[in-house]
């Protein structure tokens, strides 16, 4: 069954691909699609919700080829061993042997969404994965899917998996109207998009609010929320305990945090749930 089962296996093995084309899919939103011959040692996985561990390498040093992640850390500098961020497989052609993946382009800080900015065709990039543990439960009676636009790539890939006719409520916060994009589905979608219009990202509050005023439909809810950490805070007992959503049937995760680099993020989760913490899920 379908539904939100424990994360699968990632291999660690590092997959190298190259950029084939970026696409501007919005002012902040790019695409960047990946293939080649390393496309081969692409194995994908049975979730909508699929996601790869980008490993960016330092300019200036000299990695083992094919990049062996246990040599690096045995043998080089920490400041050496390649910088990890988490995205989501937008989809795989696998007749083409491509991959997309989309980024939100933030500001300048960081390393991915620069790098997705400026990639070019030829540009090598390198991850672990794919991972995940979400896809659309079959059994459910209706979906809640909701996030900001860090989650809009893995909220677009779950619509197109719905199956015809089953009721799907959509709540997306962007930028601005100039940041929605088309979503495609068979399912019978209600979506809703939310416009910061100049409020900062990562404060979700107003979107922990138009979360909660979804009208609750009568019926099994399979539940996906996820985007800034604030998220999980303000709706973990919402749903667990107002509207008493399974826990098998609730996705609920922190996709970044605003301040935090994402290591420093990924960081802060891992203390959070050693400590039992409600603000992780
Ligand atoms: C399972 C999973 C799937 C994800 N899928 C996607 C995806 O498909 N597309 C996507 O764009 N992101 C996705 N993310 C989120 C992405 O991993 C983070 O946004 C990551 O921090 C970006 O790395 P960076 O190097 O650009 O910025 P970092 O170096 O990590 O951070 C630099 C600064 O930018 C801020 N920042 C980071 N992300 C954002 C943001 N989205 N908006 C505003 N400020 C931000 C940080 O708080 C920090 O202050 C996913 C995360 C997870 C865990």
């Amino acid at each position: 069954m379908a539904q939100n089962s424990p994360p699968a296996a990632r291999p660690r093995r590092v997959t190298r691909l190259q950029v084939v084309r970026t696409e501007q899919l919005t002012p902040h939103m790019v695409r960047v699609v990946a293939g080649g011959p390393g496309f081969a040692d692409f194995a994908d996985n049975e979730f909508t919700d699929s996601y790869v561990k980008l490993l960016f390498l330092h300019p200036e040093a000299r990695y083992p080829e094919p990049l062996d992640i246990a040599e690096v850390r045995a043998t080089m500098p920490r400041e050496h061993w390649p910088i990890t961020r988490t995205y989501t497989v937008r989809y795989v052609d696998t007749a083409a042997g491509e991959i997309a993946l989309d980024f939100v382009i933030h500001g300048d800080e960081g390393v991915a969404a620069p790098w997705a900015a400026a990639a070019e065709p030829g540009d090598d990039i390198r991850f672990f994965g794919p991972g995940g543990a979400y896809s659309p439960s079959p059994d459910a009676d209706w979906h809640l899917l909701a996030g900001d636009e860090a989650a809009l790539p893995a909220i677009a890939t779950a619509l197109e998996a719905m199956p015809a006719g089953v009721p799907v409520r959509v709540v997306v916060e962007v930028g601005d109207e100039s940041e929605e994009q088309p979503l495609v589905t068979k399912a019978n979608v209600d979506v809703t998009w939310l416009h910061r219009d100049g409020r900062p990202a990562g404060a979700p509050d107003h979107l922990v609010e138009a979360i909660k005023d979804v009208p609750w439909r009568p019926g099994r809810a399979h539940v996906f929320v996820h985007g800034e950490a604030g998220l999980v805070k303000g709706l973990r007992r919402y749903f667990l305990q107002d509207r008493g959503v399974p826990r098998e049937l609730l996705s609920l995760s922190g996709y970044w945090r605003a301040g935090l680099v994402e290591d420093d993020f990924q960081a802060w989760k891992k203390s959070e749930r050693e400590r039992g913490s409600d603000a992780v899920l």
